[in-house]
């Protein structure tokens, strides 16, 4: 399989590889009432490992055979310093850069896996399950005020604002940290509007972060045996 490098805006300073991808559930209220979901209390953490992690700028490589394969396109953040029970001073200063990714879903196995009351990693931690872009410099920019947007062949899908999160990014990083170390290199996706549903092979995908990033890529079937498992 290939091998995942953050790709950065020159100004950022962030030379540590990729560790772990932390991702939060249900972040958006309307999102969770989509997919019935209660609005959490507390924020629903689970972690992608680094091999999810795979170049946006690639052709996006979905399982075949194992049901709906959703698209959940978050905003994507770098960490730049360890933050382990962090102030929110702290939180502010490790925020490093900010990307698209999206959170790639099989959404059959997780309703499975859900009714099971078992993890959700074979749903959302499979090879390739977080397509991320670029990083471009989080300094200067307001972020909980970006609009969020997925169009798939010229339809728009997903649309929302990252001012619309219930619990906002500086919130979140210092609730993780609070449970478990970040450390330089790693990357925090803080959730997904309302709009989720399946890709199919050949959509052609464009996803937009503010007038900040713009990226198009398209929708390929992953070939059979490198990623993804039944349940
Ligand atoms: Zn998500």
């Amino acid at each position: 399989m290939q091998t995942y490098s953050h790709q950065l805006a020159s100004d950022i300073l962030c030379t540590d590889q990729l560790g772990k991808i932390v991702c939060v559930g249900r972040n958006y209220a309307d999102h969770a009432k989509e997919l019935n979901n209660p609005v959490p209390k507390q924020p629903l953490l689970f972690i992608k490992p680094a091999t999810a992690a795979v170049s946006m700028y690639q052709p996006i490589a979905i399982p075949q055979n194992l049901g709906a394969c959703h698209h959940e396109l978050e905003m994507a953040i770098l960490i730049g310093e360890p933050l382990t029970q962090a102030s929110e001073q702290q939180v502010e200063k490790a925020v490093v850069g900010i990307a698209l990714g999206l959170d790639l879903t099989l959404r059959d196995v997780q309703d499975e896996l859900k009714a099971k009351g078992q993890p959700w990693e074979r749903a959302k931690a499979f090879d390739g399950s977080c397509p991320l872009s670029a990083f471009i410099e989080a300094d200067g920019v307001d972020l909980q005020a970006l609009d969020i947007q997925l169009e798939i062949n010229g339809v728009l899908k997903q649309s929302g604002n990252t001012g619309g999160m219930l619990f906002s990014v500086v919130t979140l990083l210092q609730e993780i940290s609070r449970s478990f170390t970040l450390l330089p290199g790693d990357v925090v996706l803080t959730g997904t509007p309302a709009g989720v549903g399946p890709l199919q092979n050949g959509d052609r995908l464009k996803a937009s972060l503010g007038d900040l990033i713009t990226i198009e890529t398209t929708v390929i079937p992953a070939v059979a045996g490198t990623t993804g498992g039944g349940i």
